[in-house]
Parts: structure tokens; sequence; C-alpha cells
């Protein structure tokens, strides 16, 4: 769909020409003829490549392997967009705390002949309020300072969208987080393998479209609260890489073995037939 046109494409191989396999509600597809992948985007079929990481170490059990966009954040650009917003608001409070001052000093002269006292605290309420309100909205530099550091630190900083199909939106959110959080380290490899089909349900542009919401949740609440300051960021990031993770599914919960944490498993949906 583009620009309000809807577009029937036939779901054909670009490098073969053969037929691709009806996939319902995923948006991967294999050629059966030549193993070639191939997903939906805004612009139609475009090639695909897929990755999967390999396990850190041999488990017992059930193991399922859950896709994720994999973006990279520019981190420079994230510092520059915080000092601007920052610089911003700075400049806005200082402006309403010098209006204040102007307010409590000049007081028309009118006022002073008819010995009215409209300066009383009811009538300096609200430019006080304003103030330490909004200089209350404007997150630590100290934290800000950290979260950028730590960043930056790390030489690269990805961001984890979940292109799984799961029926409850909290769980994008939440393993999105997590994913990001503990920044694994991996080792992954091109994933041609016919017989198991890629559980995406979702683009590489919705993934782009999704990366403030899940960087946003893994920032400390002190931050995500200050609204005006929040509206300013924004997280530019490169190339989506589509990459299976190991999760072991053991009784009721589903364990990632590259992210070291545990999320309920009928927050996912792990059976592709269905
Ligand atoms: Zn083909």
């Amino acid at each position: 769909m583009k620009d309000g046109l809807l577009t029937v494409q036939r779901l054909q191989c670009s490098h073969c020409g053969g037929e691709l396999p009806i996939m319902g509600r995923y948006v991967t597809f294999q050629c059966r003829p030549c193993f070639r992948r191939c997903i939906i985007t805004d612009d139609g079929l475009a090639p695909l490549n897929v990755y999967r990481a390999s396990l850190p170490e041999e488990r017992e059990g059930t193991i399922v392997y859950l896709p994720f966009w994999v973006l990279r954040a520019d981190v420079d650009a994230l510092r520059k967009n915080i000092s601007s917003v920052m610089t911003g608001l700075t400049e806005i409070s200082q402006k309403i705390a010098t209006m204040k001052i102007e307010a409590d000093t000049s007081e028309p002269d009118w006022v002073l002949e008819l010995g009215m006292n409209l300066m009383g605290a009811d009538a300096r309420g609200p430019a006080m309020i304003d103030s330490s309100n909004l200089s209350k909205r404007l997150p630590s530099r100290a934290r800000l300072e950290h979260i950028l550091g730590r960043m930056e630190a790390a030489g690269r900083w990805h961001i984890y969208i979940p292109a799984f199909w799961t029926t409850n939106t909290r769980a994008y959110l939440k393993i999105g987080h997590l994913m990001t959080r503990s920044q694994p380290a991996f080792h992954a490899e091109r994933f041609d393998d016919p017989e198991r089909p890629v559980m995406c349900v979702l683009g590489p542009e919705d993934a782009v479209r999704l990366v403030d919401y899940i960087f946003f949740a893994t920032l400390p609440e002190s931050i995500q609260t200050c609204s005006s300051f929040m509206k300013g960021i924004h997280l530019e990031v490169a190339n989506p890489v589509l990459i299976e993770f190991p999760f072991l599914e053991s009784s009721g919960s589903l364990e990632s073995l590259v992210g070291g944490f545990h999320i309920q498993s009928q927050m996912v949906d792990t059976d592709p037939t269905e």
C-alpha cells in the first residue's frame, strides 16, 4: 500500500520466478526451488536474509526460535538530540523564571495609586507553578550522561523489536525491552533451512516505527515521566536485520538463552502451524 493505493502483486520469487507459498499471517516467504527468502515491505516484496543466533550452550528441552528485528542505534545523533532538547527546555524554564521576577517587581503605577495588591499570593501563584513544574520535568543531566556513556562505551547499541506473533501487545513492550536492556553478545549465521518457516509478522518499516516505543521503555521512570523532554526525543536507527533467537520452553515459561531472562510462555504464540 502506497499513497492510499492498493497494489496487487503476485507472490513470485524475484530470483527464479518460482511461486511462493501462502504464509497466512507471516510476512516472510521462502522460495521452494531456490531457498531464497523475501519479505513484504511497504514497496512490495524485497529479498531478505535471515540470521539465527547460535545456542550459547547445549540445553535439554524444547528450543524455539523467535524472530526479532535488530536495529543499530545512532548514539551520536541521540547525544545531539538530547543536548538540543535540554538546551531548549532550559531556556524556556529560565524565561518563565525571569517573567516571574519581572511580574513580582513591576507593579503598574495605577495599581500602586489605587493601593491594590495584585501581586498577592493568588496572582503570583500560576507563574510560580509553571516555573517549578517545568524544572521538575527536566531529567537529571547526570542521569542522561550515565545512559549515553553506557551506550557509547558498549561500542554499538541495538534495539530489539519482537517480530513474532502475539495477541498480547504488552508482550511486545516487555520482551523488546528485556532484550534491548540486556544488549546480549551472540554469534549468528545465515539461516536458510527450507523446513523451518520464519515466524515473522512484522515488516522492517514497522520495526523502525516501533523503535522509540521500545527504546523509551528501557529508560528509567524518572526520565520517562518528563513529558516535555520525551516529546523531543527520537532515536535514529540503521538497517533492520532479522535474527532468530533461541528460547527454552518449559512449563509455562520461556527462557531467553541469549538474553538471560524468563517470560511467561502464554505471552507468545510459538506454534507456526496454527
Ligand atoms: Zn526462487
